[in-house]
C-alpha cells in the first residue's frame, strides 16, 4: 500500500509515544531530503530528526587531503577529485595553500570528477603524466572506485584512497555512554551496496529499531513511522521502506569488486579519531596503482592529531548528531557557504551546508530548543 507524505504524517502523528523519541538520519541525501521537505518541522514535537555521520568529506581525515594537496603541487603529476573536496580547508596557517582550491590557483593540476570513469578517461588523454585519482567516500562511492580498479585501467593512474565504511560509525555511537537516539533510518544508497544486513546488528546488539529508507519524503516518512511504531510497541527489527532499490544482500557483484581490490582496517575520522575496520584500504594487488605507495608521503605527524577541525568549527559533534549545526556558534556569521570554516559547510552532504541551503541562517539562540538536541 503507498500512502502520500500528508497520509504517513497523519499516522505519525497518531502514534502514542511514550514521550521523546530520537531518530537518527546516516545518510547525507536523506539529511538533504528531510531539510528540503521541511519534515522536521512537520512532525509532532515529541519526535527528533538528528543528522549523522552521512557525509564523507566531512570526515575525511585532513592528513588525506593534505597529502593530495602536496601531491599536486609537489609533484608532476595532475590530481583529479570529487568536486566537494576541492574546497575543504586544512588547518594550516592563513597564509599557506589550504585546500585544493588553492592549490590549483597557486599552480597544480587539480580537476574536479564527477565519477571513477572521467578518471580513467582523464588519464587515458594524458598517457605521458601520471594521474592521482584522490578517491574519498562511503561504500557507495567506493564500489566504483574498486569495480574501475578490478576492471583494470591506464598505467598512469593511480589512487589516493580514502574510503570509508558508515555501519562502524554508527556502532561506536551506539557503544558510548550516551548514543543519543532511540531509533535510526539506514542509508538506502548504502545499502544498495552492501545489502541491508549491514545494519541488523543495530537491532540485534542494541536494541534500537531501525528502518531503510530512501529519498522520498514518503520513503522517508514510512521508515519513521515504522521505527516509531516499534518503539510505541515494544518490538524491534530491521524494516527495508526502500524495496524497489535495496535487495536482500545488496550487489553481489559490487562486495565482489571490493574484496577483490581492498581490504579494510582501522581507519581516521576527521575530528573524530581511529574507528575499528571502518576503512578501505588498496590490497597488494593494486601495488602499481597505489598512490600511497608509488609516491612519497608528505605526512605531516601535526596532521595526525585528533582535534583537527579549524579552531571554533564544531563539525566533529555535528557529524556525531551531538549537537545541531545551528548550535556551532560560528554557524551563519563566521562559518558560511561562500566562506567556509569547516567541512560540513562545503559538501553538499555537510549537514551545515544542508541547514543553510534549507533557509537556516541565525546560530540557535539558547531558549531555541525546537531543533538542538539535548
Ligand atoms: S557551521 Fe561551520 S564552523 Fe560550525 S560546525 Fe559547521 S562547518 Fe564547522
Amino acid at each position: 500500500m503507498s500512502l502520500t507524505a500528508r497520509q504517513w504524517l497523519e499516522r505519525i502523528r497518531g502514534l502514542d509515544l511514550p514521550g521523546k523519541v530520537r531518530i537518527m538520519n546516516v545518510c547525507g541525501g536523506h539529511e538533504r531530503a528531510i531539510t528540503m521537505a521541511g519534515l522536521r518541522g512537520a512532525l509532532p514535537a515529541n519526535i527528533e530528526l538528528i543528522p549523522g555521520p552521512g557525509c564523507p568529506v566531512c570526515v575525511c581525515p585532513e592528513e588525506d587531503v593534505y597529502q593530495a594537496m602536496q601531491l599536486a603541487l609537489h609533484e608532476d603529476i595532475i590530481l583529479v577529485a570529487f568536486g566537494d573536496m576541492l574546497r575543504v580547508p586544512v588547518n594550516l596557517p592563513k597564509r599557506a595553500v589550504r585546500s585544493l582550491e588553492q592549490a590549483r590557483a597557486a599552480g597544480a593540476d587539480i580537476r574536479p570528477v564527477a565519477s571513477p570513469t572521467e578518471a580513467v578517461r582523464i588519464a587515458q588523454d594524458n598517457s605521458e603524466r601520471p594521474v592521482v585519482f584522490f578517491a574519498a567516500g562511503f561504500e557507495t562511492t567506493t564500489a566504483p572506485v574498486a569495480a574501475m580498479l578490478a576492471e583494470g585501467v591506464p598505467d598512469n593512474l593511480s589512487v589516493l584512497l580514502s574510503g570509508r565504511l558508515t555501519w562502524p560509525a554508527v556502532a561506536m555511537l551506539l557503544a558510548s555512554e550516551d548514543a543519543g537516539f532511540q531509533a535510526l533510518i539506514a542509508p538506502g544508497h548504502v545499502s544498495t551496496v552492501m545489502g541491508p544486513e549491514e545494519w541488523e546488528f543495530v537491532v540485534r546488539d542494541y536494541a534500537i529499531p531501525a528502518a531503510v529508507a530512501g529519498f522520498t519524503p514518503e520513503s522517508l516518512l514510512a521508515a519513521m513511522y515504522s521505527t516509531l511504531r516499534q518503539v510505541r510497541e515494544g518490538r524491534r527489527f530491521l524494516d527495508n521502506c526502500y524495496p524497489e532499490v535495496v535487495r536482500p544482500g545488496g550487489n553481489p557483484l559490487a562486495q565482489q569488486h571490493l574484496q577483490q581490490v581492498m581490504d579494510v582496517s582501522d581507519a581516521n575520522w576527521r575530528g573524530i579519531g581511529v574507528i575499528p575496520y571502518s576503512g578501505f584500504v588498496l590490497n597488494e594487488t593494486c601495488r602499481a596503482h597505489d598512490a600511497r605507495v608509488q609516491f612519497r608521503s608528505y605526512a605531516d605527524d601535526a596532521r595526525r592529531r585528533v582535534g583537527e577541525m579549524p579552531p571554533g568549527c564544531d563539525c566533529a559533534k555535528v557529524v556525531l548528531g551531538r549537537i545541531y549545526p545551528n548550535e556551532c556558534r560560528l554557524f551563519g556569521t563566521a562559518c558560511q557557504p561562500r566562506h567556509p570554516i569547516g567541512p560540513c559547510m562545503v559538501s553538499d552532504e555537510g549537514a551545515c551546508r544542508i541547514w543553510w541551503a534549507g533557509g537556516v541562517r541565525e546560530p540557535a539562540g539558547k531558549a531555541d530548543r525546537a531543533s538542538p538536541v539535548e
